[in-house]
């Protein structure tokens, strides 16, 4: 490709509400160009990106025996009505009515429609197992697109689906798809890890999430210093917390405690550290019709965790609350309730459809001061201990202060970007959607199965956040839009330029995908739009080149090297290892 003919629109001027480095360098570069709100153009560089990454994804599919389809994006919201999904979605799932008024989905993302094309065709366990997979556009409607491709409305994904006659057969495809991500992401040249996460609104019953360490994610993953332990911070465990000293031993009593609605004034009031003060989050579990209040009691200097606390919400009730809502102060006074002085004893009786989940860290507790659910008063002296069939579940917010689960080592927090999640679905899809098949006993039996999504644009900007620098992007070897760009210094002097063209050619032919920059620009503007672009190496056609010397600059580091004509081709195809 010769750049005189490439569209590559760069430009200097920073866009204005790219907040990241990823967004920033793709604009800039020229690979997008946003249309609307988290709607996005690949143009041809974004496009050749794409279409690598989606390629090096195929090349690992398929090698696992997984088969690319593409299904439609249209779907009719009959098949999510009959998941049960199409209410429960909520506001991402984008339906509308065609001309016949007929209600229509765009896909955000597509169990309903392959589980429909597997009961179509599937009857026999003898055509099991199956994983079909595409690598299509996706439509969720973001309630905050932001961050460029990160979060978009409009994306790539690639989903694939597998079904199985066993659970065995369905935790042994989970594991080479485990497997063939961590090829997938390692040849891609990211730092990435895979950890435990929380099923959200696909469900399961084991889903694990791939993700990249970058300052700028959005979500926080908790890692063990000393063993593998490492898990989403939404469903991150911990080990039993360690009792401070300083524990206020009192015999059970209310207590007058005047203006201590926080329990940073509660903690002051007593001059006792927060682990053994009892707090209360109030919330409103959203229901299918109306909405339920909830209280979680958990230790002071605790977070409630709110995938953990929605989770334990619908455990504890068998419910299927989408959310947890916040309670305004007016709506918890509304229910009879102090705020600022809630305790365990006698909620149920104020409030007797209030459901309420202990933190499991509260389990056996004892010396603890909570609310009295009376203004100005708490209890001390409280032993949990002493009641029985409370509502223990785990509600709190792993901290990186606590230790390992798993080995009671020291933990760590980090931002992460999430690139790829993988699910064991079981019969949830096929029961609600009666996909059956007959096993060897000629029984009826609903499919086991599994989905495996990947954000492939997401990962554009993942590859950026990891490698870029202050000059522009930095992709890994195989995602740049070029092996090489072809500089001639000084397009004036025909021999140069014959040079470069000559280079060019011999480079084309030994199949190293090179861009000739041929424009009449100054020099150091074609440097500047390849540290913007991000070519994986700049060859420089200088005057020395006449005597057989050019200069090789590789992107990642701006490092230099002199070498000999004759040493081009086979100095890039070793760079490629
Ligand atoms: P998130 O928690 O980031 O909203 P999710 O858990 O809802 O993502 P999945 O349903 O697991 O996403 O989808 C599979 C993959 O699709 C994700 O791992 C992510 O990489 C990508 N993805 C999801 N939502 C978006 C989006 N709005 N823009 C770009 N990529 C996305
Ligand atoms: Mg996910």
């Amino acid at each position: 490709m010769r750049f005189s003919a490439l569209f590559a629109p760069t430009t200097k001027e920073i866009p204005k509400d790219a907040l990241l480095k990823s967004h920033r360098y793709m604009l800039q570069g020229g690979y997008l160009q946003q249309m609307g709100s988290g709607l996005y153009h690949f143009l041809p560089l974004g496009h050749k990106v794409l279409s690598k990454i989606r390629a090096l994804i195929k090349e690992v599919m398929d090698s696992y025996g997984a088969q690319e389809c593409t299904l439609g994006f249209v779907v009719p919201a009959s098949l999510w009505q009959e998941s049960g999904r199409f209410e429960q979605y909520g506001k991402e799932l984008l339906s509308f009515l065609d001309r016949k008024n007929n209600p229509c989905v765009l896909s955000p993302t597509h169990e309903e429609a392959i589980t429909q094309i597997i009961k179509a065709h599937v009857k026999s366990y003898k055509q099991l197992p199956l994983n079909l997979y595409q690598t299509h556009t996706k439509f969720r409607d973001e309630i905050r697109p932001r961050f460029g491709l990160m979060r978009a409305r409009e994306f790539v994904m690639k989903d694939a689906y597998s079904f199985h006659a066993s659970t065995e057969c369905l935790d042994r495809e989970f594991e080479r798809m485990h497997a063939a991500y961590s090829e997938i992401f390692t040849k891609l040249g990211l730092d990435f890890r895979a950890v435990e996460a929380d099923s959200g609104a696909i469900g399961g019953s084991k889903s694990k999430e791939f993700v990249v360490l970058a300052e700028c994610g959005e979500d926080s993953v908790i890692v063990c210093q000393n063993c593998a332990y490492a898990a989403n911070i939404e469903i991150a465990k911990r080990a039993k917390r360690v009792e401070p000293d300083n524990v206020p031993k009192a015999h059970f009593a209310k207590f007058h405690t005047p203006n201590t609605p926080t329990i940073e004034k509660l903690s002051a009031f007593f001059k006792v550290p927060p682990y053994f003060l009892m707090k209360a989050v109030i919330k409103k579990a959203r229901l299918h019709e109306g909405a339920r209040p909830v209280v979680f009691f958990l230790r002071g200097d605790d977070q409630l965790e709110e995938t953990k606390a929605l989770n334990a919400f619908n455990r504890s009730t068998q419910q299927n609350a989408l959310e947890l809502e916040e309670m305004s102060a007016k709506e918890i006074a509304q229910l009879g309730l102090p705020v600022g002085y809630i305790g365990a004893y006698g909620i149920k009786h104020l409030v007797p459809d209030i459901e309420v989940i202990f933190d499991i860290d509260l389990q056996e507790a004892d010396c603890l001061i909570c609310g009295a659910n009376e203004v100005d008063q708490h209890f001390v002296g409280v032993d949990l201990s002493s009641f029985a069939n409370l509502n223990y579940q785990d509600i709190a917010q792993t901290r990186p202060e606590d230790a390992c689960p798993e080995c009671q080592g020291a933990l760590s927090a980090q931002r992460s970007i999430e690139v790829g999640h993988i699910f064991k679905l079981g019969n949830k899809y096929s029961k609600s959607m009666e996909a059956t098949y007959l096993d060897k006993e000629g029984q009826t039996q609903y499919f086991e199965m599994g989905c495996y999504g990947i954000g492939v644009t997401r990962l554009m900007s993942a590859i950026l956040e990891q490698n870029s620098d202050e000059k522009g992007c930095v992709w890994s070897k195989a995602s740049a839009p070029f092996e090489v760009v072809v500089v001639v210094a000084n397009p004036k002097d025909s021999a140069l330029e014959a040079l470069g063209a000559q280079i060019y050619e011999e480079l084309k032919g030994a199949g190293i995908d090179v861009l000739l920059d041929d424009r009449p620009d100054r020099f150091g503007a074609k440097m500047a739009d390849f540290e913007l672009i991000g070519c994986s190496h700049a060859l420089i056609i200088g005057k020395q080149a006449l005597e057989g010397q050019v200069e090789l600059i590789t992107r990642q580091g701006l490092s230099k090297r002199i070498i000999a004509r004759e040493a081009i081709v086979s100095t890039l195809l070793e760079a490629r290892s």
